[in-house]
């Protein structure tokens, strides 16, 4: 860490208004999130600039550090932004719903098609597939057998016609079924191209679409603005499915889209298997593009339980050594205010990967066992607990009705934080720049 930065750090510590020079650092931080998630240049410097107006000023909360009031800020944003409108598919007046799906070859049209009907299935519904993706040799048959797969009638006609007049005829034949609701799979192609825009708007024109949903694949990264917004010019999109975010990406596309075209996201496909459907969750969505994801929860949280004083005066402590058994059982008492200890260490940056935090239990019993230790020392043991020899051991032992064991356990246990937490002050320096949001 450099020391220029430790002292900005520093100065981060202190309270009451968001500085402009708060908001800088912090939105640095920010801004590498928003770019490893692949977010489109332009829409992250657009939201940075909106951010950083709204924050200066703001009052910086009492258990938080003027960083984390700045990425919470940036999560709102984040999640209003994306957020608003109902996931909800807009049903029509007068069955059926015709629903039609466009996006690039390979993005998950198909795919996303079953899950939808699947989803439809599972409420009642009865809808019916078009295949009208012609170009494909196994376009065709991929829509049948994933309509088999879920009991979902499919209407083709070969390769032979035009896809309109497919959907023409697609749509006579829902009537004729019942249908109540109809699915539109149409071809893609690996890039835009004219050919495609018109044959789609063909498509349109004639089945009058209530929904028209682009899909949208989660890795499309800076592209993602160009692909919406063309698509979004030609057709009026309705709204955006963004599949594949069972995989690697951050999905930053769901920040670019919706900031490209307005279109509300509707649902997310979360893998190559037919299940139903998943709307789509603005707030997770946020955390997940952030990358700093679960910091969040965890600010969240010690917003509620933690007093960041008393945290910081205990951190003060393992530095100066004078950590004692008191601190030790505060410390508990703190820590399962917040919830089961495993989880939080994994919130941490880092902190997943330390050693020896197996063996320690917050189960209310163990606790319980370890407070009425604690308090049979004397104030000195308590203090300094290297003066805890055998004899001394067994007579707390007795006074809190446990075992000479158990004190040793707690004795390890004290001994093993003492450690850690000096361990992790190292880390804690070694992070560096994640540094200024915890
Ligand atoms: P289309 O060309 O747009 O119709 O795309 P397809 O539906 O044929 O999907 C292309 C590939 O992506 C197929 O191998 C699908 O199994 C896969 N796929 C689709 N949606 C998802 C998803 O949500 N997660 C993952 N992991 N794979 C998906
Ligand atoms: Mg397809």
């Amino acid at each position: 860490l450099s020391s220029s930065l430790q002292k900005a750090l520093s100065k981060l510590r202190s309270k009451g208004k968001l500085t402009e020079e708060d908001v800088a650092l912090a939105m640095r931080e920010v801004r590498l999130a928003l770019l490893a998630a692949d977010v489109n240049v332009k829409v992250i410097k657009q939201f940075v600039d909106r951010v950083r107006e709204r924050a200066v000023g703001v009052d910086v909360q009492n258990s938080l550090t003027p960083g984390q009031q700045v990425v919470k800020i940036v999560y709102e944003e984040l999640t209003e932004l994306m957020g608003g409108e109902q996931a909800k598919i807009k049903m029509a007046a007068k069955p059926p719903t015709v629903i039609m799906l466009v996006g690039l070859q390979g993005a998950g049209k198909t795919t996303t098609i079953a899950k939808l009907a699947l989803s439809f299935k599972q409420h009642e519904h009865r809808p019916l597939l078009i295949a009208a993706d012609v170009y494909r040799p196994a376009a065709i048959q991929q829509l049948e057998v994933l309509g088999t797969q879920i009991d979902v009638p499919v209407f083709q006609l070969g390769q032979s016609q035009l896809p309109k007049e497919i959907v023409r005829q697609g749509l006579r034949a829902a009537q004729a079924q019942g249908a109540d609701i109809v699915l539109v799979d149409t071809a893609g192609r690996l890039h835009i191209d004219e050919d495609l825009m018109k044959e789609l708007e063909d498509i349109q024109s004639l089945a009058e679409p209530d929904e028209v949903l682009l899909v949208v694949d989660a890795m499309t990264g800076q592209d993602a603005v160009h692909v919406a917004e063309t698509f979004h010019q030609r057709l009026s999109l309705t709204g955006v499915i963004l599949t594949k975010l069972d995989g690697d990406a951050r999905g930053g596309a769901a920040l670019t889209i919706r900031s490209a075209t307005g279109c509300p996201i509707k649902y997310v496909g979360l893998g190559e298997k037919i299940e139903p459907l998943q709307p789509f969750h603005p707030d997770r969505m946020a955390s997940r593009i952030l990358g700093m994801g679960d910091v969040l929860s965890l600010i969240e949280r010690a917003e509620q339980t933690v007093d960041m004083e008393k945290a910081r005066e205990m951190e003060q402590k393992m530095r100066n050594a004078s950590f004692t058994l008191d601190d030790f059982r505060e410390m508990f008492q703190q820590v399962r205010n917040l919830g089961p200890l495993d989880q939080i260490m994994k919130m941490i940056p880092g902190m997943n990967k330390m050693k020896g935090l197996e063996n320690v239990d917050l189960g209310d019993k163990r606790f319980l066992r370890m407070d009425a230790i604690i308090t049979s020392m004397t104030k000195e043991e308590r203090a300094n607990p290297d003066v805890m020899n055998a004899s001394r051991r067994r007579r707390v032992a007795m006074g809190s009705g446990t075992t000479v064991r158990e004190v040793n356990q707690v004795l390890n246990q004290f001994e093993q934080t003492r450690q850690m937490m000096k361990k992790f002050s190292g880390i804690g320096k070694k992070m560096g720049r994640r540094n200024a949001l915890s």
